[in-house]
């Protein structure tokens, strides 16, 4: 199928696209960034957008930098960008290690970070990173911009806290500590698929037990979180099996998970229990 009519926007500052969502925000005004997500769902008419405002020529929003000990990422930075470390320490590794586990090597040239962040799919791997880092967005309006934690950021399935006319112009991840230690993992059945279960962790060491410590799931429950209670079975113990099983152990048993046509919840609890432990693993 083709997409249903609609009327295009090419803005080329911050300010001109966020005065053309003001404008069409009440007549299904979407943003377009890399267009992974919107194009598709666009072709098969599940969406139909009255404007498009495409956002590809606006240079500021290219940036990516540190900045202020957060990794600053423009609207437009895609996937690709994270092929290889952005920065120094264990953010631009771990980055780069998530990046190829998103889709294939020509929809990662085109999509970007935000529109991501902005599209809330429960398997997301960039939504599971900001909820483990507690990193933030800027939503920018007409009406002026404020800031959104990760945490309060995704509100269910495709679904977050920005409003119809407004941008999210740039993402920021807090730079963990150098001696941070950082390992990911996801499930999916295939290569480039998404993801059915994944675990981010995150900890330091002193004196040889664990300390600082991150453990968030996606791809299970309808948005990517930090498990308080699989937190806790890590904290101040030494890193091994018994600590990495039992914070799995917990993060299984915490978890609600999603069901489909294909999987049921005691399926995926089973992912998380593995996906946990060996994100951990990884870290260590
Ligand atoms: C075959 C296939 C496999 C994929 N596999 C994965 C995967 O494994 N993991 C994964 O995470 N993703 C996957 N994706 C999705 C891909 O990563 C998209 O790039 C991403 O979901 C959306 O980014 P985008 O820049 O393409 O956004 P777009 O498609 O342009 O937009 C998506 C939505 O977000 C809104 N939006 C975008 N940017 C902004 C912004 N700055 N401000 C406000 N709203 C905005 C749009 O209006 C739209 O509603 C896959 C896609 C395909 C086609």
């Amino acid at each position: 199928m083709k997409p249903a009519a609609f009327r295009y926007h090419a803005p080329k500052t911050v300010d001109e696209a966020v005065a053309v969502l003001a404008a069409v925000a009440a007549e299904d005004g979407r943003v377009l960034a890399g267009g992974q997500s919107l194009v598709p769902t666009m072709a098969f008419r599940l969406a139909k957008p009255g404007h498009l405002v495409d956002i590809n020529g606006v240079a500021a929003l290219n940036r990516l930098e540190v900045s202020g000990g957060k990794l600053v990422i423009g609207a437009c930075v895609r996937h690709a960008a994270f092929h290889r470390p952005v920065c120094d320490g264990p953010l631009g590794k771990l980055l780069s290690d998530v990046v190829h586990h998103i889709a294939h090597y020509p929809i990662r040239n085109r999509g970007t970070f935000c529109g991501s962040l902005a599209h809330a799919d429960p398997a997301s791997e960039w939504c599971a990173v900001l909820v483990a880092l507690d990193g933030e967005v800027v939503a920018k309006s007409a009406r002026g911009e404020r800031v959104i934690a990760a945490r309060d950021f995704f509100r269910g399935i495709m679904t977050t806290a920005l409003r119809d006319d407004e941008l999210l112009i740039e993402a920021r991840l807090p730079l963990p500590p150098a001696d941070a230690r950082c390992g990911f993992y996801e499930f999916s059945r295939r290569a480039g698929d998404y993801a059915m279960a994944m675990a981010l962790g995150l900890y330091r060491l002193d004196g040889g037990k664990m300390t600082d410590v991150r453990l968030a799931v996606g791809g299970a429950e309808v948005n990517p979180r930090r498990i308080a209670a699989a937190e806790k079975a890590l904290l101040g113990a030494v890193p091994g099996d018994a600590a990495f099983r039992a914070a799995a152990a917990a993060a299984t048993a915490a978890v609600d998970p999603m069901e489909d046509a294909i999987t049921d919840a005691e399926y995926r609890r089973d992912l998380v229990l593995a996906v946990t432990r060996r994100a951990l693993e990884r870290a260590a």
